[in-house]
């Protein structure tokens, strides 16, 4: 087209606007976008989790779903809390997974922490968490 076209991201204009910078990397879209998304994605798995462990949902669709800090389920097998800090002997300063899925018969607990992250990150968010909880 004989123009001069800017390779630089039009929200940052930092970085290369690639795929992997939109998706995951802008500090821009870090600010707000990617929280709306990474809570949005929480709040489906935490719908379908409610609905898999028999958590009553006042709400028929995920997205209507605002979860509440502790849900439980009829009957009482498993309570669902939702951004709670976990008590620990020791102090981890990530110790507010976004999911923690208690079995009240057995007293197990499953923690759940989302990160949405570009392909090429993934490992690297996967160690990045793991190292923040055993810190
Ligand atoms: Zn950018």
């Amino acid at each position: 087209m004989k123009t001069e076209a800017d390779s630089k991201c039009r929200l940052c204009h930092q970085f290369d606007e690639i795929i992997d910078h939109i998706i995951s990397a802008c500090p821009i879209l870090a600010k707000e976008q990617y929280i709306k998304r990474h809570d949005r994605v929480c709040a489906q798995l935490h719908f379908n989790i409610c609905k898999e462990t028999g958590v009553q949902l006042d709400q028929k669709h995920w997205y209507e779903l605002v979860p509440k800090s502790v849900e439980t389920s009829q009957g009482g097998k498993v309570t669902m809390l939702w951004n709670q800090r976990v008590q620990t002997d020791r102090t981890i300063p990530s110790n507010k997974p976004d999911i923690i899925i208690r079995d009240n018969e057995n007293g197990t607990c499953m923690l759940i922490d989302v990160a949405i992250s570009g392909d090429r990150s993934v490992i690297k968010k996967e160690a990045e968490k793991t190292i923040k909880t055993l810190k």
